[in-house]
């Protein structure tokens, strides 16, 4: 029963665009460990700002630490020998220190679960996703619909003031209102880059 649900040294990962349900389905991945004792999760977010360190909250049932996405380190200094199940949210964000910490979790022999965009709104690889599904054991993808015509959306559309954003515009925008930014889902043909190159 228990090695169905917690599986030591193993990595999962769920990857795909905005809305595509990786939160919930990391929620899902451990939500029967709540109902077996002595089972323990430990779950952590990047934190963009500075504003608050290491702050914690207790949304849904786990309790998510939040990490500077500058110290992805810091991670396993809050990780114990009680903890089965290391989460990691959004962890696209994280700079390249993540895919240490992910291997030394393995190596501590935790069952890491991580979820991210697998692509920036450029459709290529977001931060260190490409070696992170590379390390995973299993990996999960899954997609959205497309806004436009509702097909399945593999990638996420940046839009600025209604418009296609351009491929030089930054990766993160510190401030998520500068040119009315907003994202959506979309498929291949409804996916616009302006500037990008083609190879
Ligand atoms: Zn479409």
């Amino acid at each position: 029963m228990r090695s169905l649900f917690i599986r030591p040294g193993v990595i999962e990962g769920f990857s795909g665009p905005m809305a595509s349900g990786k939160s919930e389905y990391l929620l899902k991945r451990v939500d029967p460990l709540r109902w077996i004792s002595g089972a323990r999760y430990i779950g952590f977010k990047p934190k963009l700002d500075s504003r608050e360190e290491h702050c914690r909250s207790g949304r849904n049932f786990v309790e998510w630490i939040y990490v500077s996405e500058k110290e992805p380190e810091k991670i396993l200094e809050y990780v114990g020998v009680e903890h089965d199940i290391v989460l990691i949210e959004e962890i696209q964000f994280f700079n390249k220190a993540i895919v240490e910490v992910v291997l030394e979790l393995q190596r501590r022999m935790k069952n890491v679960v991580f979820a991210g965009l697998d692509s920036d709104f450029r459709g290529e690889p977001f931060g260190e996703m490409k070696e992170l599904m590379f390390r995973a054991n299993e990996l999960t993808k899954l997609y959205a619909i497309c806004p436009v015509c509702g097909d399945k959306a593999y990638y996420t559309q940046r839009l600025a003031n209604g418009e296609p954003a351009h491929y030089d515009s930054p990766i993160i925008s510190v401030d998520g209102s500068v040119d009315n930014e907003r994202y959506e889902p979309r498929c291949f043909r409804h996916h616009s880059v302006p500037g990008k190159r083609v190879v």
